[in-house]
């Protein structure tokens, strides 16, 4: 019953945490256990858990199913709902490392892994540190990548190439295949940072305008010089 990459709670326990009451003195030989049911609530513990196939079923209203429809049942959620949270609950639990697509660790030079399972057994503080300087060092590149995007971007902007409808499909393109290859929503992401301008946009802006400006301003001296000669 169980889906694959879920680690949902044993049903026995749940139904204890959640205060459902168990039938007293119950056979030990049995891998089944039966409590008052939750949903029709028959006064004669009509309902049977069995914690080793982590399912429930009432003998009196007929409700039946695994653990995900329990929960699902019990807390008013729907079933996707339960499946989603104890995914991401196992989730939570792997070093974001470790999930950097090939590609990712090929930016940051990192193609190649060690044998994460051994450096693990052998050294578990090394490991962890391994993990977390990989990490690092992917965030920095891909903010390294989002800045990179994000001057291309503005460049367009003030140089008004974005009003060129050719021009700003290619940029748009150029930007969303870097964010395909990094796994990033690279694009989505620059739109919210040119309206809500953090720190990192702002010193782009600023050095490319101070850049842009210092151009304009030797352009002119030049144009001025030629009249002035
Ligand atoms: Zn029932």
């Amino acid at each position: 019953m169980a889906q694959k990459g879920t680690r949902f709670p044993d049903i026995v326990s749940y139904a204890n945490e959640r205060g459902i009451q168990f039938k007293p003195r119950q056979n030990d030989g049995k891998d089944e256990v039966y409590a008052i049911c939750p949903f029709c609530h028959h006064h004669n513990f009509k309902l049977s858990l069995n914690p080793v196939k982590n399912c429930y079923r009432c003998w009196h209203c007929s409700e039946v199913g695994g653990i995900a429809s329990f929960i699902s049942k019990i807390e008013g959620v729907s079933e996707v709902e339960v499946i989603d949270r104890y995914r991401s609950q196992k989730t939570r639990n792997v070093h974001p490392a470790l999930k950097l697509t090939h590609e990712q660790r090929r930016l940051i030079g990192c193609a190649k892994l060690p044998d994460w399972e051994l450096m693990r057994k052998r050294d578990p503080k090394y490991f962890k540190l391994t993990l977390d300087m990989l990490w690092e060092t992917w965030k920095a590149k891909e903010q390294e990548l989002r800045e990179d995007a994000y001057t291309h971007l503005y460049i367009s902007i003030i140089t008004g190439e974005i009003k060129d409808s050719e021009k700003k499909e290619r940029i748009v393109t150029s930007i969303t295949e870097i964010g395909r290859r990094i796994n990033v929503p690279i694009l989505e992401e620059l739109r919210v940072a040119y309206r809500a301008k953090p720190d990192w946009v702002k010193t782009i802006e600023r050095n490319t305008d101070s850049l842009f400006q210092s151009i304009k301003t030797k352009n002119t001296t030049t144009v001025e010089n030629q009249h002035a000669g």
